[in-house]
């Protein structure tokens, strides 16, 4: 397939690579021209100099972008997808995304002949170089039967998910991500207060880690990252962790749904960006509960 691919940091990176390395003809464009400095040599790669050119002939595009105001321009924008790309053609959106956003540019591209699927991504930039992401995909069945093949150039089969219509893959995946940063969360605060109340961490994560109130957080994730102050390098910095919280809420209250514990997610990422913290990795929100209550949840190297 003649493929088109635009946002190459982190994780769009790896995904053009992958759709070269499976015989795909990709094009491929970001706004920073080092971004593609990687992927230059690589058979079936070209690196081109816009949208419009990366668009030009291809017969699916994919975009891997910060988040709505990069994908609204990109697709609405002058010299954008919705201009250039020719009916027929099929668009993939693959950052997490606003639902309300997705779902007008459904309608939009759909005016023009142009299918579009919303299919972020999970798994992180390990899972993307990998190629073994799991991919959550909102818009029209046969599209998505279609699609298959590009979408299992980036991720395992077994992780392909139809979600529903236009916006379910980003309402699935927004989901996801604010259940797991609102679980890092508590488990700060549950973490802080027992330290205060006088048990050293070592003995609170022991404990609850074999009993009910275990999560991957207490065994694994605070082992390597928190408890060292260990938050850089950001392979999923607290800008975007922050940017699908507060889309997640968004949606909440687009929708009128009440989400009282989780306003708080929104409340704390904020402040961690307030504080200067957005370029750390998003475990770095839970240095906002330390402070707030004088605990460090800090231990020594095993
Ligand atoms: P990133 O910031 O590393 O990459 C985004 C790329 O888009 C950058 O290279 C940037 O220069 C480029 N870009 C921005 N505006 C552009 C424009 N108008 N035209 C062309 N290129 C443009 O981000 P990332 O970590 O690769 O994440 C990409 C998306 O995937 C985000 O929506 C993120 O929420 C999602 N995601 C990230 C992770 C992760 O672990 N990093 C995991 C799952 C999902």
């Amino acid at each position: 397939m003649k493929v088109g691919f635009i946002g190459l940091g982190r994780m769009g990176n790896h995904m053009a690579r992958h759709l070269a390395e499976k015989g795909h003809e990709v094009s491929v464009f970001d706004v920073v021209p080092s971004a593609a400095d990687h992927l230059r040599e690589i058979p079936g790669i070209k690196v081109v100099n816009s949208v419009t050119e990366a668009a030009r002939d291809a017969e699916v595009v994919g975009t891997s972008l910060p988040g709505p105001r990069e994908v609204e321009a990109v697709v609405m924008g002058p010299g954008g997808l919705l201009e250039k790309l020719k009916p027929g053609s099929t668009y993939i959106d693959l950052s997490t995304n606003s639902v309300t956003l997705v779902r007008r540019l459904h309608d939009e591209l759909a005016k023009k002949g142009i299918d579009m699927l919303d299919a972020p991504v999970s798994g992180g930039t390990t899972g993307s170089e990998a190629g073994t992401l799991s991919v959550m995909v909102g818009g029209k069945q046969e599209v998505f039967e279609r699609m298959r093949p590009f979408l299992e150039c980036i991720g395992s089969p077994e992780k392909i998910f139809y979600c529903g219509p236009a916006g379910a893959g980003d309402v699935v995946k927004l989901c996801n991500n604010i259940s797991g940063i609102a679980q890092m969360m508590a488990v700060g605060e549950v973490l802080s207060l027992g330290v205060k109340a006088g048990v050293d961490l070592k003995t609170l994560c022991d404990v609850i880690g074999v009993s009910s109130g275990n999560s991957r957080w207490v065994t694994g994730g605070f082992q390597r990252n928190l408890f060292q102050d260990k938050h850089a390098p950001a392979f999923f910095p607290v800008t975007l962790s922050s940017k699908d919280t507060h889309l997640a809420l968004d949606l909440a209250h687009d929708i009128g749904v009440d989400v009282s514990m989780l306003e708080v997610c929104g409340r704390d990422s904020a402040m961690a960006i307030a504080k200067g913290w957005g370029d750390l990795n998003f475990e770095a929100v839970v240095k906002v509960q330390e402070e707030r209550s004088g605990v460090m949840l800090k231990l020594p190297h095993e």
